[in-house]
């Protein structure tokens, strides 16, 4: 087969792969070659080794049977990293995600701070902010941004990338095996220490001790410390206090959940990232949707490109409703009208008898619009029967309510927070 017959070959398995694999399909993808093709086997070449990496790792599966479908036999595949590519991967034996890079993060006020230290940190390590301790709830991107340190800092640095449930499992086979002391001279002689998720250290006393004076070697020879955890390192019940009391020698931030604007950013740095064009108002729909997590938001536009992409139709904003609203029906129940009144009359101070009455003074009218406003985005209800759990308002009352909380939502930053707050609280509260 000629080299052009091979690269064509190449794009169909390749756009047989997105089919297949949507979510696990990448922009770059398109930065692989053909390095062989022969005998059955295909070899690629990738442009760095992080990403023949997550190619093993996650595509292998996908990339044969894409090349059985193009051209009818069984095919071996071959990620390798192409002799064009960088050497300036980033070292170490721990495995960076290609996804989780600066450039890939988008900052907004919910991470600014801890967007800004891990750069700091990344480009001074040891000199600035030691340690360096992130913290806030899941999904909201404290290990994709431990990545991005590792990307940059990268070259000639040592570093040492772990989970702590790693760092806790390789510390007890230590101590069963009777190889403390390689334990030990692993974590304490490197130049970068990244741990993720030190609330795993919680009850664990031996560990938390082995912990503290890894802390120390690496501390006193100025050596940087990056940690995450769930929680503010005051509010981490079960853990010493000399170590909780080290986590904030350095500097401690906090990461938010996504304001609106991030959320839209981010759903469209996503698309991007995964080659997936998203006309107006999709990237919208989804920050809508989905308030809290990041992890969620993500989870959302994979939900809607492989619909489309199944379906072979365009994403637009109607598609991605549908997807959504089905996914929705599967996975709980929508709150009851009830449950959206109750939370609205706690939040706004006001009495379910009166959200329910005629009255029409702005101090009720306000938490009765979003009342309706939730009914309309939270529960499947018609216009007509949110109105009738309002005191009997006919639809166009409740129409012109939505949209008008819909405009404060869109132009108030202080209200759409109170409002996500709402939504939120409704929704863990089931
Ligand atoms: P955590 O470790 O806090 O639970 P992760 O770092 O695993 O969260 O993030 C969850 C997902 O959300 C990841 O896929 C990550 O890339 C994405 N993500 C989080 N924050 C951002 C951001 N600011 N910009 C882009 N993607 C983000
Ligand atoms: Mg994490």
């Amino acid at each position: 087969m000629g080299r052009q017959e091979t690269i064509e070959l190449f794009d169909r398995i390749l756009e047989r792969v997105r089919t297949l694999d949507p979510v696990n399909a990448r922009k770059w993808f398109d930065d692989m070659t053909v390095v062989a093709f022969d005998r059955g086997q295909l070899e690629i070449g990738c442009p760095d080794t992080a990403k023949a990496r997550y190619l093993r790792d996650n595509c292998l599966g996908v990339f044969a049977q894409a090349a059985q479908n193009v051209t009818g036999h069984l095919i071996s595949i071959h990620f390798c990293r192409s002799e064009a590519a960088d050497e300036a991967a980033p070292a170490g034996a721990f495995r960076v995600h290609p996804d989780y890079t600066f450039d890939n993060f988008v900052v907004g006020p919910c991470n600014r701070l801890a967007h800004a230290s891990c750069v700091a940190v990344s480009q001074n390590p040891g000199n600035v902010y030691n340690p360096l301790f992130l913290y806030g709830n899941v999904g909201l991107g404290k290990t994709h941004l431990l990545h991005a340190v590792c990307h940059q800092a990268g070259g000639g640095l040592s570093i040492q990338f772990l989970s702590c449930e790693a760092f806790v499992n390789g510390f007890i086979s230590a101590i069963e095996k009777g190889t403390l002391s390689e334990f030990q001279n692993q974590y304490r002689t490197v130049d970068m220490l990244i741990i993720d998720d030190v609330q795993f250290l919680r009850e664990r006393e031996q560990s938390q001790e082995e912990f503290f004076h890894t802390f120390n070697a690496l501390y006193n020879n100025r050596r940087q410390i990056v940690l995450t955890a769930d929680s503010a390192p005051g509010d981490m019940s079960a853990m010493e206090e000399r170590l909780v009391s080290r986590f904030k020698w350095g500097l401690v931030a906090r990461l938010d959940a996504p304001e609106y604007e991030t959320r839209i950013a981010i759903v469209k740095k996503k698309a991007s990232l995964w080659g997936v064009e998203l006309v107006e108002g999709v990237a919208e729909l989804i920050a809508e949707y989905i308030k809290t997590n990041i992890r969620e938001l993500e989870g959302a536009l994979t939900i809607v490109y492989a619909t489309a992409r199944t379906a072979g139709v365009p994403i637009s904003p109607a598609l991605a409703r549908e997807s959504l609203g089905v996914q929705e029906a599967f996975s709980s129940r929508p709150p009851a009208m009830g449950e959206i009144i109750a939370a609205v009359s706690e939040a706004f101070d006001i009495r379910v008898t009166e959200l329910q009455s005629k009255k029409r003074s702005a101090s009720i009218a306000l938490p009765r619009q979003v009342c309706m406003y939730l009914g309309r985005i939270m529960t499947r209800h018609s216009l007509e029967e949110i109105g009738g759990h309002l005191g009997g308002r006919d639809h166009s009352t409740v129409l012109h309510a939505c949209s008008k909380v819909e405009q404060m939502y869109k132009g108030d930053a202080q209200f759409r927070d109170r409002i996500d707050r709402l939504t939120a609280g409704i929704t863990q509260r089931r």
